[in-house]
């Protein structure tokens, strides 16, 4: 079993304990500068939209684009994530550990935590609400291909499905299969079409319809 007992980056929503003191501060700060005008709650919304869908993801998003375009760098990721991640000029917290799980034809891999939230903060940035909800946590377990069609993701049978369950220590993150129709783009163009729920392994990457005109 891994160990599941803290965050240390203090997601702790699906708790039901009081704020944290942390919490309560930003809170208050944030009632204060919507109350003086100088917020709206759009912005905050707006702000947390950024990490959730682009500052966050986009740092694993690039890490995945340069292992497609560089073998090499692919299996030293694959080995050794957090080193691979610095290698890039990225941060990665020395405390948790992560492991890059490669998708292929023949494997799928799909990231859960079952008994609480944890996440590749440092890579993915925030964590999508249902990622943290009950119903995801416990179903990706017991029905993982099931979930993954509600994802739009129809694996056909001979393609085997591998859950993981995240903890403290150790999170995950999905290195997706390159997809066809992407020969010859740049890093920049592959890593927009690595979306953060291609990394958590409940998408797979688009090549949109323009780019095969
Ligand atoms: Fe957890």
């Amino acid at each position: 079993m891994t160990k599941h007992d803290h965050h240390e980056h203090g997601d702790h929503s699906h708790h039901p304990e009081a704020p944290s003191d942390i919490e309560a501060r930003t809170l208050a700060l944030e009632s204060l500068l919507i109350e003086k005008g100088l917020l709206t709650s759009e912005d905050v919304d707006r702000i947390i939209s950024a990490y959730e869908h682009d500052i966050g993801p986009m740092i694993g998003a690039r890490v995945v684009a340069h292992a497609w375009v560089d073998l090499d760098y692919r299996a030293r990721l694959l080995n050794d994530g957090p080193a691979a991640i610095r290698e890039l000029g990225y941060d990665y917290p020395a405390s948790t550990g992560l492991a890059v799980l490669e998708s292929t034809k023949e494997v799928h891999h799909m990231v859960v935590c079952t008994l609480c939230s944890c996440y590749p903060w440092a890579v993915l940035g925030l964590p999508p609400t249902w990622y943290k909800s009950a119903p995801y946590r416990s179903r990706a377990v017991v029905e993982p291909r099931k979930v993954l069609e509600e994802f739009g993701v129809a694996l056909p049978a001979d393609v085997s499905v591998n859950v993981w369950d995240s903890s403290s220590d150790l999170r995950y993150m999905v290195l997706p299969e390159r997809p066809e129709g992407t020969e010859g783009w740049t890093e920049e163009q592959l890593a927009a079409i690595v979306s953060r729920d291609c990394m958590i392994g409940v998408a797979r990457p688009q090549v949109p319809a323009e780019a095969n005109r």
